[in-house]
């Protein structure tokens, strides 16, 4: 559908029509175009539609329109007349800051809720009369179990990132929260992808629903320029390092596969002059959102994450994402690269590959039908002692290392002379072979000390 129609000719309310203008917005992504007709129609429906796309602004406007236009004259306390269940607390806070903001010059109260927290705080705010809901399972649930919430007035509930919730185990409860609405209710299921378990799931939530899609299924978005350097596991983090030093890399998402490795990796990189933080669910409330403040406003350039973590996260335009290591879910890595290149915007995603994750790679280029360019791993880098011991351990046969392959660790430049890489997402030449050979081992000459900013 083109995206032509304006948010005037989607019939919305002045006051929401004035909250889009103030966020600069001038025309309806395609998923609000498609989207917004049917759930003002009052219409169930299926969106394909990832983080990115603005799918958030697409199921609120029309929300927030219902509330405006159907005003309540009474309304209990603790039941709110929405219900947004999303997967993350991150998303969470996410929706509800866009509830707020879409609908700053109306009246409407929104609560978000979730677990990590004090629940204390959240049964006095659910003494109040409240509109929008937003919420994650558990805490949710504890709530209802409290008698501190009841549900039965939800007039729309949305499922947001429901394949994402389906991932992360929650599919009872989201069994247990359904048997709490009441029949007669609008439901409105979001998802990056449709597998045959959401599908399942839809039948179970969606009555007669209209499905929508803007992105074909499992592509990569197109404005994201991808590319590979394929580095020994035991060298990323200096590799890592030296790129976003020498790149003036501002503001990078780095994913990492586990908690502790995104930790070790925020260390190696603040050690090594860098404002980096890792961010994950281990992480206390406060310093995530303490660390995703950070990043946003620029203090932190290098914002270290693990897939669960970095999901919802709403950050404008992010320039440039990494896979420290690729996910072995090939589907991550849509969502992953789905953080940049975010409306209109481009942006560049880098993976850092060993060879041991070749296989994740192949699945990778073939769930999203394209060959991602390898571009040589940038030289004039030097491996921590660590990292040096570790490659000189590692068993070696029966691969053995190419002597023509030049990707790896090389004395450090003279002295005003700059690395040959410049940017090496941006080197967009295309490489065949060479680049594929595990890089060679071993330091060619003693490592020089290394300047720390
Ligand atoms: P979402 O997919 O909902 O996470 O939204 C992605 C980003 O797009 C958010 O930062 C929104 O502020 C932004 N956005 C949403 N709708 C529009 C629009 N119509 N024009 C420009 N940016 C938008």
């Amino acid at each position: 559908m083109s995206t032509e129609i304006s948010f005037a000719s989607l019939s919305l309310a002045e006051p929401l029509l004035r909250a889009i203008e103030e966020e600069g917005y001038t025309v309806p992504t395609p998923i609000q175009a498609q989207a917004i007709p049917h759930v003002l129609a009052g219409s169930d429906l299926m969106a394909a539609a990832q983080t990115g796309t603005g799918k958030t602004a697409g199921f609120t406007l029309p929300i927030l329109q219902r509330l405006i236009t159907q005003p309540l004259t009474q309304q209990k306390s603790g039941t709110p007349r929405v219900l947004i269940l999303t997967p993350t607390r991150e998303l969470a806070a996410q929706v509800q800051e866009s509830v707020r903001t879409y609908g700053k010059h109306a009246r409407v109260s929104s609560f978000v809720m979730f677990g990590g927290v004090n629940i204390n705080p959240q049964i006095s705010a659910l003494r109040k009369p409240l509109d929008v809901l937003v919420a994650t399972p558990g805490r949710l649930l504890d709530h209802v179990q409290q008698r501190t919430l009841d549900l039965s007035a939800v007039e729309v509930f949305v499922l947001d990132e429901a394949d994402r919730m389906l991932d992360m185990g929650f599919i009872r409860d989201i069994r247990k929260v359904l048997a709490l609405l009441p029949k007669l209710r609008q439901n409105l299921l979001f998802s990056a992808t449709f597998s045959e378990e959401i599908r399942t799931l839809a039948r179970g939530v969606l009555n007669n629903p209209v499905e929508v899609s803007v992105s074909p299924r499992n592509t990569t978005a197109e404005r994201v320029e991808q590319s590979v350097h394929m580095v020994p596991q035991a060298h990323k983090r200096d590799v890592l390092s030296h790129i976003i030093r020498e790149s003036g890399w501002h503001q990078v998402l780095v994913f990492t596969r586990t908690k502790h490795g995104a930790n070790r990796l925020a260390e190696k990189l603040v050690k090594d002059g860098l404002q980096a933080a890792a961010i994950h669910g281990n992480k206390s409330q406060a310093a995530r959102t303490k660390a995703l403040e950070g990043f946003k406003s620029g203090k932190l350039s290098v914002l270290v994450a693990t897939d669960i973590a970095a999901r919802g996260l709403d950050i404008d335009q992010l320039p440039q994402v990494v896979n420290f290591e690729l996910p072995n879910m090939p589907e991550d890595y849509v969502h992953r690269i789905g953080r940049t290149g975010r409306a209109g915007a481009a942006g560049n995603a880098l993976s850092l590959v060993d060879i041991d994750e070749m296989k994740y790679l192949k699945a990778i280029e073939r769930l999203t039908r394209q060959t991602i360019t390898q571009v040589p791993a940038p030289t004039g880098w030097t491996p921590s002692p660590a990292a040096a011991r570790a490659i000189d351990d590692a068993p070696r046969a029966p691969r053995r290392p190419d002597p023509r392959a030049r990707s790896g660790p090389r004395s450090a430049p003279k002295a005003g002379a700059r690395s040959n890489t410049g940017s090496p997402a941006r080197a967009g030449t295309r490489t065949e072979g060479r680049a594929d050979s595990r890089p060679a081992a071993r330091p060619t000459s003693r490592p020089t000390p290394r300047k720390v900013a």
